[in-house]
């Protein structure tokens, strides 16, 4: 644990550049700034290659404890986030070959089964450690589009303070996420609402903005949170000082996308100092971002394509701002392009790349049938893109794809194809629980009536 060298600590600045500059503790609760934007570090702390090499080998906890110690300036004394980065990551995180020097990292390993264990889990206890100085209790309120509900509804299940209320696409998520969300109880609320995962993200962007509600202590986890973005930055360090053979090699990553805050955490990973040859920006058929790559004009996709990797039917991607922004590009919440970011360097370091669901499915089948390996929708969309763009060169390529989620999570999916996935601990009985959802429609009236409710119940 030997200390790397202290610089003026990072604070936390807006997107739209009219908020205040704020600590990590603030933009945690904050969630987002009062312009609207997002928060960006004032800086993006440096690694160097030596402390990267030396943390080969080294256990997941504590190559997330050095990521994650870059980024805090100091805010969390070390040993506290030493323990709470123990407390966080007490679960395993395979990364499995497939062929050459291609592999998987399964991230599913969770209590919910998906990577945004990584993030939630973390993201719960910074603020559970922050909030012992903070009065009163906290609504989380998250909109879903499968598994950050479920990740944040387990992450804060039981925590005193914390009430979560998770509202999902009733017809967009698979059985198992729902039940992972409305079977919990306590102090965690599902609202199953018959709308798209776009429009309740809108609605509860709206919802944190609305004046009426600000008794309630309104507090964001969707990934618009720097606190859930930023500790993803963890498993793609993992992934390069698990896997590097010779110093300072480059790696190749395909990230499964949707709202872009896994991959853009790799962007900040390489930022920092990874080794990267290229990010491979992962998407289903909402193609929105590797069009805009290939042609230079950004179009949102309204409404964003029902896919087959559910979590990523996203047309318009929430951390698109924070992408272009480390590109030196500015781009609003509707997509509007205000400043083009530096496309020549863009190209150079990412290409996105779109896999329709007809070749997910084909992914899934070929996988399992030649080398074993059970994929589930997302993680085949960025095995399918790490294999196009690598296409002979697998063999001699060091490079990683992202499983994003339990296979067991999707067996509609991979019943089909004749591949039956194992079960995992966490989601061994869930089929049998009784859901507690709440219905509700799809107007933000609604959602306004049900938080205002809360106040006499918290
Ligand atoms: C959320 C999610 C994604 C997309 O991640 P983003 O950070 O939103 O790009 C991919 N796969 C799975 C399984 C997810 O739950």
């Amino acid at each position: 644990m030997e200390g790397n060298v202290e610089m003026e600590p990072i604070r936390y600045y807006s997107t739209n550049g009219r908020s205040p500059v704020v600590t990590f503790r603030e933009a945690l609760f904050q969630g987002q700034p009062p312009d609207g934007g997002l928060y960006m570090p004032t800086r993006i702390p440096r690694l160097s290659l030596q402390e990267i090499w030396g943390l080969r080998g080294r256990p997941y906890a504590e190559v997330a404890f050095h990521a994650i110690r870059a980024f805090l300036g100091g805010e969390i004394p070390e040993k506290d986030l030493w323990q709470l980065t123990q407390e966080t990551y007490n679960f395993p995180v395979p990364l499995e070959r497939v062929v050459g020097r291609c592999h998987l990292i399964r991230l599913d390993q969770g209590p919910t089964a998906s990577f945004k264990d990584f993030a939630a889990r973390f993201m719960a206890r910074a603020m559970r450690y922050f909030a012992a100085e903070e009065d009163g209790p906290r609504v989380i309120l998250v909109a879903t589009s499968g598994d950050t509900g479920s990740a944040i509804a387990n992450a804060f299940h039981g925590m005193e303070g914390f009430t979560v209320v998770v509202l999902y696409p009733r017809d967009e998520v698979s059985l198992r996420q729902a039940k992972q969300m409305n079977t919990l109880g306590g102090n965690v609320i599902a609202v199953a609402a018959r709308a798209k995962f776009d429009r309740l993200q809108a609605m509860a962007m709206r919802a944190f903005q609305d004046e009426d509600l600000r008794g309630l202590n309104l507090t964001s986890a969707n990934s618009i949170n720097w606190g859930r973005l930023m500790p993803q930055v963890g498993y793609h360090l993992y992934a390069y000082v698990a896997l590097a053979e010779e110093r300072g090699e480059t790696i190749v990553d395909s990230v499964a996308s949707g709202n872009f805050g896994n991959v853009t955490a790799d962007f900040l990973a390489m930022r920092m100092g990874k080794p990267v040859e290229k990010i491979i920006v992962a998407t289903n058929e909402n193609d929105e971002f590797p069009a805009f790559l290939e042609t230079g004009i950004y179009r949102p996709i309204r409404p964003s394509r029902a896919c087959l990797s559910n979590a990523m039917n996203v047309g318009n991607p929430s951390n698109l701002r924070r992408l272009f922004h480390l590109y030196s590009g500015k781009v609003d919440r509707q997509g509007t392009v205000h400043r083009m970011p530096d496309l020549e360097k863009l190209r150079k370091e990412a290409v996105g790349i779109s896999i329709s669901d007809h070749l997910t499915r084909l992914t899934i089948q070929e996988a399992y049938e030649r080398y074993g390996v059970i994929l589930e929708p997302h993680g085949a969309v960025a095995w399918a893109a790490l294999k196009r763009f690598l296409g002979r060169r697998m063999e001699e390529t060091l490079a990683v794809a992202t499983e994003t989620a339990h296979p067991a999570k999707f067996p509609e999916v991979l019943r089909e194809l004749g591949v039956e996935p194992p079960l995992p601990p966490s989601i061994e009985g869930l089929d049998q629980r009784p859901s507690q959802a709440v219905e509700m429609g799809g107007s933000y009236e609604e959602l306004k009536e049900l938080l205002l409710s809360l106040k006499h119940r918290i």
